[in-house]
């Protein structure tokens, strides 16, 4: 008698709990250059205020748009910008300084010469890229004030850094609406908000670099999965492939050995950030770098088709299409 009332107690309780939750909405749109996802459970109005945030950040954050913080900013070598452009600044300029300018936020004039900011696609010579490297150095962006400054012909460009920034502002949003299951797919950058309605983890996969669907499932919840990968944005002349990111070092294509490069952590904008970085870097820099910290998880796929996966994150991934074959997974000790 006892346990029939428990079970229907606990049956209510469900009931009641599954009344609570709205419904599970969907909304797709393309800003910032990709194709965009929310599903989250909650009203499509949610939905619709979390599409226009990131349509601001948009404005105020691209480069190539006239009238953004970045555009003013790169035209005239000084300006006054939005609160959120200056807070994105700082912590980018933040990662630079951390991966040793592996990430650096100046690299857009090297950037515009190979075309890829118009898709007038060129291979410039290494004296015009000779030319161009005195203006690329993060350390020489100075922030005053609600002012950045440049020196004369320097740019900056803050693509490495803006979906992640967007994901963990639209995750706020939504959490701040009350959203307790969600998803934020900002093609290459996914916030998770807590677990899959059901209560499972939220199953994210990491595309295959080379061929078609996919070279990884995550099994996650209530964190950012950002990958950076050579195949998102490139072009082929005689017969090599070069891609949109930069070493900032050589301002050629990074060919660092790495195709794709996931980051897992708690902010978005982090992972973002150092999803670029660690590409730059190549795997032994990059395991390097993850042992000294301590706030993400990576997988890393080689131009050989190599997985390179840490240790927490093995235990949560399953391997797609021929990868998982050739696996390393690196510990801390
Ligand atoms: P995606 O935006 O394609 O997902 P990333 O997050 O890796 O990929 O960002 C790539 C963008 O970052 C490039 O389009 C360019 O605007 C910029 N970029 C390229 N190389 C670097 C670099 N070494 N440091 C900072 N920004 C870079
Ligand atoms: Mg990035």
């Amino acid at each position: 008698m006892k346990k029939a009332t428990a079970i229907i107690a606990a049956l209510g309780l469900l009931l009641s709990l599954a009344a609570c939750a709205p419904a599970e909405h969907t909304r797709s749109f393309f800003a910032m250059d990709t194709y965009m996802e929310l599903r989250a459970q909650a009203p499509e109005e949610v939905l619709a205020r979390t599409e226009e945030l990131i349509r601001s950040m948009e404005s105020q954050l691209s480069v190539t748009l006239p009238g953004s913080d970045i555009y003013s900013l790169n035209e005239t070598g000084s300006a006054r910008v939005s609160d959120r452009t200056l807070a994105l600044c700082r912590r980018a300029l933040e990662i630079c300084g951390e991966t040793d300018g592996a990430l650096d936020i100046t690299v857009y004039p090297a950037l515009r010469a190979w075309g890829f900011t118009t898709g007038s696609y060129r291979v410039p010579g290494p004296e015009e890229l000779a030319a161009l490297s005195p203006l690329v150095d993060y350390k020489s962006v100075a922030l005053e004030g609600g002012t950045v400054t440049l020196p004369r012909g320097a740019m900056l460009d803050l693509g490495a850094v803006a979906k992640g920034a967007a994901g963990d502002a639209a995750a706020e949003l939504l959490r701040q609406s009350g959203v307790k299951s969600g998803l934020v797919n900002l093609g290459g950058s996914v916030t998770c908000i807590g677990s899959k309605p059901d209560g499972s983890d939220w199953r994210v996969a990491v595309r295959d670099p080379v061929g078609q669907g996919y070279a990884a499932v995550l099994s996650v919840s209530d964190v950012s999965v950002v990958t950076s990968g050579g195949y998102e944005r490139f072009f082929e002349e005689g017969g090599i492939t070069y891609w949109h990111i930069l070493d900032p070092k050589t301002l050629a294509p990074a060919r660092s050995g790495l195709i794709s490069v996931t980051v897992v952590g708690p902010d978005a904008t982090r992972c973002d950030g150092l999803s670029t970085a660690l590409f730059v870097m190549g795997a032994e820099k990059a395991a390097e770098f993850w042992r000294r910290s301590g706030d993400f998880e990576m997988l890393l796929i080689t131009r050989e088709g190599k997985i390179i996966i840490t240790r927490a994150l093995a235990e949560r991934a399953e391997y797609r299409s021929g990868y998982g074959e050739e696996l390393e997974v690196l510990s801390r000790d």
